[in-house]
């Protein structure tokens, strides 16, 4: 399914439009676009990153520690997307399952042990998918990092991308809706790191979404849980009976994880199926997230021994989006890439994950689509043309919508993953500034040799 960004810009207008005259006469609305403060501002930065998750937030300091001027751009009140929005604690594809090599260094490790969790230079963890300790810290955390790039980076925080305009092959203005109204922002390069290939699809570049894409899931945290034997197994019988009921529709799992404190529960269980892109379904799925999490919880209470004095803390604010708009790029990372660990010319980041494609129809069962047991790979490159749309010469993408199969983006889309997707975007198009050339001209190896100075890009044995 692809969708020509002008077309959809066509409707955006006529549908305003119509809006517009529906409300005042055609002389209020001739006064008020002239002199609406609602069109007023407009930015110039060499690097626009949109979207301040896990690939945004490392492609926006990146960029800015190359030396760009760099404008990030993020939704959220905070950087760090899912991590932070939607409570994941999860340093997952840092180090290989095997044995615990960490094959993703530069800012994911940076971050990692600014945590805490490990040393600045660790050759290994002690798990393959290490936990961060508490994600309001991580927040403060991105805050600093952000902070100490003042002025070279700016950060815009609720402010949501919601228009480009392109010209020829290139991405000519970003409109930005935020408290000062549409703003436009006209950069050099943009890092699409929403996610969900806003920028990407709006411009006009070739993409694709599945029909059926995975789960959404609404993380929530449960105060005041006794640990007992057999605790995963009686919420799930539990679960299984409010579903039976007809107070749950759907589940997984659950995980039911004792992750911040002895007597605090961190729950991923809830499953709804929905298109992200789909603003009313997404709505939809955003309600229907808040209602299963809320029935999980009266089921534990009801029937669970230890959740007696339990009390639902928080859910986090959104629910978690796993897969929507995936780039169709200058190359498509396929799942045989990644069994076959293909080396790529081009490599700047190294995945590790295995294929964790979580269904869409079942209710309770694996986590993985593939096959009974995990689908692994070993490390594998990520070719810089998998960051690099077609048609659009200004534009990178990075994250869990860069150009991958469907398959081979079950791996790719893990946290530490687009973190270093994000870092080596980010590092192009500074590279790209500073050349005064496209980023595809720029080329992979270039990219590479640059991230290697910062000691991050693909995994190596030295
Ligand atoms: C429920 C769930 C559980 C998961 N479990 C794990 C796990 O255990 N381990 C693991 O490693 N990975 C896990 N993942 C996958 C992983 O977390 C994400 O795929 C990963 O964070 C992708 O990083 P990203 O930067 O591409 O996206 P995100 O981290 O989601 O960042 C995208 C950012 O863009 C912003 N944004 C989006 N659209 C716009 C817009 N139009 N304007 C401005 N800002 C915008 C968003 O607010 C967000 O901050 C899970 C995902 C989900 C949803």
């Amino acid at each position: 399914m692809t969708q020509p960004g002008n077309s959809r810009r066509k409707f955006m207008r006529a549908a305003t439009a119509v809006a517009a005259t529906a409300m005042v006469t055609p002389t209020q609305a001739a006064t008020k676009a002239a002199t609406s403060p609602r069109l007023s501002k407009t930015i110039s930065v060499d690097v626009l990153v949109c979207g301040g998750g896990c690939a945004g937030t490392a492609a926006a300091l990146a960029a800015a520690r190359s030396g760009a001027q760099v404008l990030l751009v993020e939704k959220a009140p905070f950087a760090g997307g899912i991590i932070t929005s939607v409570g994941l604690p999860y340093f997952d594809g840092i180090a290989n399952i095997r044995d615990h090599r960490i094959v993703v260094r530069g800012i994911a490790l940076e971050l990692l042990s600014k945590s805490g969790v490990c040393a600045a230079d660790a050759k290994t963890v002690a798990k393959h998918n290490p936990t961060i300790p508490n994600t309001f810290e991580f927040k403060l955390l991105l805050d600093r990092l952000l902070k100490e790039q003042q002025p070279r980076l700016q950060v815009l925080f609720n402010s949501l991308v919601c228009d480009v305009i392109t010209q020829g092959t290139r991405i000519h203005e970003v409109c930005v809706a935020n408290k000062d109204g549409i703003v436009r922002v006209q950069p050099k390069v943009v890092i699409d790191c929403t996610g969900d290939a806003d920028v990407a699809a709006w411009s006009g570049a070739p993409f694709e979404q599945n029909a059926e894409v995975q789960p959404l899931t609404l993380h929530f945290r449960i105060g005041h849980v006794k640990k007992t034997p057999d605790l995963s197994q009686k919420c799930r019988a539990a679960l299984a009976m409010a579903q039976q009921s007809g107070e749950l529709p759907m589940y997984y799992g659950p995980g039911v994880m004792f992750l911040f404190g002895d007597d605090e529960i961190y729950v991923h269980g809830v499953r709804v199926p929905a298109n992200p892109t789909d603003a009313a379904d997404l709505s939809r799925a955003e309600m229907q997230g808040r209602a299963d999490a809320h029935a999980m919880f009266r089921a534990w209470k009801q029937h669970v021994p230890g959740f007696e004095n339990s009390y639902l803390l928080e859910a986090y604010p959104w629910i978690g989006v796993r897969e929507s708009r995936r780039l169709i790029g200058q190359y498509v990372l396929k799942e045989e890439d990644l069994m076959q660990s293909r080396r790529f010319d081009d490599a700047i980041a190294t995945g590790c994950w295995y294929l964790d494609l979580h269904p869409n129809k079942v209710t309770v069962g694996s986590a993985n689509d593939f096959a009974p047991e995990k689908v692994q790979p070993e490390p594998y490159d990520i070719p810089y043309r998998s960051l690099l749309p077609q048609q659009i010469e200004n534009l990178l993408v990075a994250g869990r919508c860069h150009s991958a199969t469907r398959g081979a983006h079950a791996s790719t889309r893990v946290t530490v993953t687009a973190m270093a997707m994000g870092e080596a975007a980010g590092v192009a198009a500074a590279l790209s500034i500073d050349r005064k050339s496209s980023p595809q001209e720029i080329g992979g190896i270039t990219v590479r040799e640059q991230l290697a100075r910062f000691g991050g890009g693909p995994f190596t044995e030295a």
